[in-house]
């Protein structure tokens, strides 16, 4: 575990709003917390300025695309300044694009995109962390999925998300992957459950909040042996 003297350290991707930004402002409402906020623009996210002046720990915003590999490759130099002495105890790998299609209407390059955002990125946003996480004793790795990339439950779910559901499913591959090269990582694949944001619509279930204090609960709390799991937020396994 970190020691008392250090911050615990995040990065978070995907912060501007939503979960992402919920995961943020319930870090930094503690003390203890050095909080890499990581956006696609910086200059806009009026929301996460607004967190600075109440925040007890620290927030730094650094701009990153994760559809963007440019954009992954040169945040490694603003991580390496705020990092680079202390390490990195957990990377949240959260944004994400859903697009509503289905196998039999989509636009291949819908799924490119999709497997681009929700895959590609979060791969290469782990290797230019990797270097930080090296660092630290803590060593996780959350990738935030959905219940949409279990294949087990994927007929039940029904059609639509196809370019989503075959992107998370090939994240939920690359968790259990980066378990397999570096056992020493704790890596996780996690469904935050059905959540009130821009991506989950006005109908969904959960409030952004109780989602987060769960996801929080879940990975502060994850030991090597919960290493390749796929859980949801509330620490239920879900089924591949
Ligand atoms: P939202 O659509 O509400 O927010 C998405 C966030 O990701 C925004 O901050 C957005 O930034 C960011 N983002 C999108 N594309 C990129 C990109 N190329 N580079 C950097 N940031 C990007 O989604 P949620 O908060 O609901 O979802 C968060 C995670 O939870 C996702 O991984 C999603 O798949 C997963 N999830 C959500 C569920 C739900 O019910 N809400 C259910 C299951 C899983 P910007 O403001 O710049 O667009």
């Amino acid at each position: 575990m970190p020691s008392a003297s250090r911050p615990t350290t995040w990065l978070v991707t995907g912060s501007s709003r939503g979960i992402g930004f919920e995961i943020v402002r319930q870090l930094v409402d503690s003390p203890n917390n050095l909080v890499v906020a990581a956006c696609r623009s910086p200059e806009k996210a009026t929301a996460l300025h607004g967190l600075k002046a109440t925040a007890k720990g620290t927030l730094h915003l650094v701009q990153l695309d994760v559809s963007d590999f440019d954009s992954i490759r040169a945040a490694a130099k603003p991580l390496e300044a705020i990092l680079g002495d202390i390490g990195l105890d957990y990377l949240i790998n959260n944004a994400a694009i859903a697009i509503l299609d289905t196998a039999f209407t989509l636009d291949p390059e819908d799924l490119l995109r999709s497997v681009r955002t929700n895959v590609a990125g979060p791969a290469l946003v782990a290797q230019i962390c990797l270097p930080f996480l090296n660092k630290s004793e803590r060593k996780v790795i959350l990738n935030v999925s959905s219940t949409g990339g279990s294949i087990a439950t994927a007929e039940t779910v029904g059609a639509k998300l196809a370019s989503y559901g075959m992107s998370k499913a090939a994240l939920n591959m690359l968790t259990v992957k980066q378990k397999a090269e570096r056992p020493d990582i704790i890596t996780i694949t996690l469904c935050p459950g059905w959540v009130k944001t821009d991506m989950g619509g006005k109908e969904a279930q959960l409030e952004p909040e109780e989602s987060v204090s769960g996801i929080l609960k879940v990975i502060t709390s994850a030991t090597q042996e919960d290493s390749g799991k796929y859980l949801r937020y509330n620490g239920e396994v879900i089924p591949w």
